[in-house]
């Protein structure tokens, strides 16, 4: 019988291993019984998605549950181990650039919580400037982040005065400047925030050598994305 062979084997086991080795198996039996006891009581997070696919998966399974309003449910005990590990440092599986439009939020539309994801926002989600590539570099580079995601999102002001040629002036000028090249032959609004996201997904590989070289080396995946705000939901382009 499979016991009774086991048993045997154990046996011999035991008698050809020194003392030393069996004191510490045995503590090492006693440690793991007592890690079962605690993994038990404390399942512990979910782990991180191991891909740049897995990472785009997870964010999107994220928005169905903001969708259908079934958000995660986190314990006293969760919360409590989540600000713990975001005291000793952080590890975001994505980054997002997004617009400024207060209607969105990333951790919220995509149900994820502090320590998550590395979000970067400007109105118009563009990536004009080196700071905000930087920013960008830095969550794949140094953070190890697996997926990059430009978000436009439906009803976006900062594409829609760059559709209307509008003057703001100002500062905000530069906003608008830097959307209209990427916008050019758009024929509606819902056109004009994809073709945008696509071009700034151009931008960022055109201007960020580290990112395009991390996306070659399949260490990122940079992908564009809409969020409707009608709906709360995401689609990929
Ligand atoms: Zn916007």
């Amino acid at each position: 019988m499979p016991f009774e062979n086991g048993t045997t084997s154990r046996r011999h086991l035991l008698a050809a291993v020194p003392l030393l080795a069996l004191t510490a198996a045995a503590c090492s039996t006693s440690q793991e019984a007592t890690k079962q006891e605690e993994t038990k009581k404390d399942p512990g997070p979910p782990p991180r998605p191991a891909t740049p696919d897995e990472a785009v998966q997870v964010l999107m399974e994220g928005n169905k549950r903001f969708v259908d309003g079934t958000p995660q449910v986190r314990d006293t005990a969760d919360i409590k181990r989540i600000w713990t590990a975001a005291k000793a440092g952080q590890e975001p599986f994505a980054s997002i650039l997004t617009c400024a439009d207060s209607r969105l939020g990333p951790e919220l539309i995509f149900d994820q919580f502090v320590g998550d994801i590395f979000v970067v926002r400007e109105a118009g989600n563009i990536a004009d400037s080196p700071t905000n590539l930087g920013s960008l570099e830095f969550g794949q580079a140094v953070l190890k982040s697996k997926a990059l995601m430009v978000l436009g999102h439906s009803d976006c002001g900062a594409v829609n005065a760059a559709l209307d040629n509008a003057t703001p002036g100002a500062n905000i000028q530069a906003i608008v400047d830097a959307i209209k090249p990427g916008i050019a032959g758009a024929t509606d609004l819902n056109d004009a925030i994809a073709r945008n996201v696509r071009a700034v997904i151009d931008t960022i590989r055109a201007k960020s050598v580290l990112l395009r070289d991390a996306e070659a080396a399949g260490e990122v995946k940079i992908v564009g994305a809409v969020y409707d705000i009608k709906t709360a939901t995401v689609t990929l382009l």
